[in-house]
C-alpha cells in the first residue's frame, strides 16, 4: 500500500473543501494502474482499505468523515420522516427502535449484513457507495470495462454470482444490502457539493445502470458528500420484511436477497407494494410485475406465489447463474408472506 495523508474533518465545511474525487473516477485508468493524486472520502474505511490493499486505489489523501457530529445521528423530522446521518453505522440502524418498528426490512437487512465487527464500523454512506464484488473487477490482473479497460471477463467466464437482470455490457450485482431495503421504502439521499449546494435525490434513480455509465454504480459527483438518507414518514397498515439466502452459513454477501414493503387497507386488501431484489442486477431491482400482482388482492400463499413468479419474469441468466431463478422465486414468496405477517 502506498503512503497517504490523513485528515479527520471536524465539520462538513472542512470536508467539503477537501475537493474529493469519487472512487470510481480515481480507479478509472487506461493503463490499469491507478493514479496517486486523488483525495478520497472515508466512512468506516472497510471497502476503501480493501481496494487500497488490493492495489486498485492509491489515494494521495484520505478525509475521514466519522468525526463530524451531525453525520452520526438519526433524527425524527417534524413531518414524521426519519433522517439517517451518513456516518450512522449498520449496527446503529439495526438496533434503532423506530427503524426496527416502522422500517423493519431496513433493520433486518442492516443487522444481517457482513459480520458484527464490520457492522459496528461500516457506515450507511459507505455501504451504499461500496464498489462491486465482481472478482474480475477486484483483480489487479483484469483490466475490465468498469475500470477503463476494453473487455468484460464475466460473460464468458465465472459468472455464478453475477446479474440475471439488466446486464448491459457489465453484469455486476449491486453489493449494498441497505440499498435493497432503502429502495423498497422509496428513501432519498441528500448530497452536499464542495461549493455548499445541496440536492436531494430518490435512491432508486441515484443508482446508475451500466448502459448509462459502465464505470460507476451511482451518480455521486466529484466533491460531493452524501450527508443523509431520508426515509418517508411511515403510514399505518404498512409492514415490511427482508430475507436473504447465502451460499453457505457465513458472513458474506448474499447470493439473493429481497425486501418487501406492503400496505393493507382496513379490509385486508393490499393497497401498496414494493418488491426489491438485491444480488440480481447492477442496481437494486424493483420487481414491478410482482408489485402489480399484489395490489388490489388479499395476500395469501397463492397471491404470493403468483407475485414471485412475476418477479423473475424477464430474467436473462448467464451461463452459470440460472440457479438464482428458483432461489429468488422462493425468497420473494417467503418475504411477501413474512411482510404480510403470514410466515
Ligand atoms: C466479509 C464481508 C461480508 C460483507 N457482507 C456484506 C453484506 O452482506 N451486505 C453489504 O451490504 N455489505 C457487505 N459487506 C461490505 C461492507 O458492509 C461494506 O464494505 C461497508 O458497509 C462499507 O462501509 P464503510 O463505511 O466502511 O465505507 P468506506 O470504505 O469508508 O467507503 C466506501 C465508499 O464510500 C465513499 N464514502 C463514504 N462515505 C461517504 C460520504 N458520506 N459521502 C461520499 N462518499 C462517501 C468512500 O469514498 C468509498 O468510495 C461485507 C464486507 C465483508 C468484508
Ligand atoms: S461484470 Fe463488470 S465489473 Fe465484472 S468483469 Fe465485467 S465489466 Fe468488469
Amino acid at each position: 500500500m502506498n503512503r497517504f495523508e490523513w485528515i479527520s474533518a471536524g465539520d462538513l465545511a472542512t470536508a467539503a473543501r477537501a475537493g474529493s474525487a469519487t472512487v470510481a473516477d480515481a480507479m478509472l485508468t487506461a493503463s490499469g494502474q491507478p493514479g496517486t493524486n486523488a483525495v478520497i472520502l472515508k466512512g468506516g474505511g472497510i471497502d476503501l482499505l480493501d481496494l487500497m490493499k488490493e492495489g486498485l486505489l492509491n489515494p494521495r489523501r484520505i478525509v475521514n468523515l466519522r468525526a463530524i457530529p451531525e453525520l452520526r445521528r438519526i433524527v425524527e423530522e417534524p413531518g414524521g420522516a426519519l433522517r439517517i446521518g451518513s456516518m450512522v453505522t449498520l449496527t446503529q440502524l439495526a438496533e434503532h427502535p423506530r427503524v426496527r418498528a416502522q422500517y423493519t426490512a431496513l433493520a433486518q437487512g442492516a443487522g444481517q449484513s457482513a459480520s458484527p465487527q464490520i457492522r459496528h464500523v461500516a457506515t450507511i454512506a459507505g455501504n451504499l457507495l461500496q464498489r462491486p464484488r465482481c472478482w474480475y473487477f477486484r483483480s489487479l490482473h483484469h483490466h475490465c470495462l468498469r475500470k477503463g479497460g476494453e473487455a468484460c471477463f464475466a460473460f464468458a467466464g465465472e459468472n455464478q454470482y453475477h446479474a440475471i437482470f439488466g446486464h448491459n455490457g457489465c453484469a455486476i450485482v449491486h453489493p449494498s444490502t441497505a440499498a435493497t431495503a432503502l429502495v423498497a421504502f422509496d428513501a432519498k439521499a441528500e448530497l452536499v457539493s464542495s461549493q455548499g449546494g445541496k440536492r436531494v435525490v430518490a435512491l432508486e434513480t441515484f443508482f446508475v445502470t451500466p448502459d448509462k455509465d459502465i464505470a460507476r454504480e451511482n451518480d455521486l459527483k466529484p466533491g460531493e458528500i452524501l450527508t443523509s438518507v431520508i426515509l418517508p414518514p411511515s403510514r399505518s397498515g404498512v409492514r415490511s420484511s427482508y430475507l436473504r439466502q447465502g451460499e453457505q452459513d457465513s458472513f458474506d454477501w448474499p447470493i439473493a436477497d429481497v425486501a418487501v414493503v406492503v400496505g393493507m387497507d382496513p379490509q385486508g386488501i393490499c393497497s401498496e407494494a414494493s418488491v426489491v431484489l438485491g444480488a440480481a442486477a447492477p442496481v437494486p431491482y424493483r420487481a414491478r410485475g410482482a408489485e402489480s400482482a399484489l395490489i388490489g388482492k388479499r395476500i395469501s400463499e397463492d397471491t404470493a406465489r403468483g407475485a414471485a413468479s412475476a418477479a423473475i419474469a424477464g430474467a436473462a441468466p448467464l451461463s452459470k447463474n440460472a440457479y438464482k431463478l428458483p432461489v429468488f422465486e422462493a425468497l420473494v414468496r417467503r418475504t411477501i408472506l413474512s411482510a404480510a405477517g403470514q410466515a
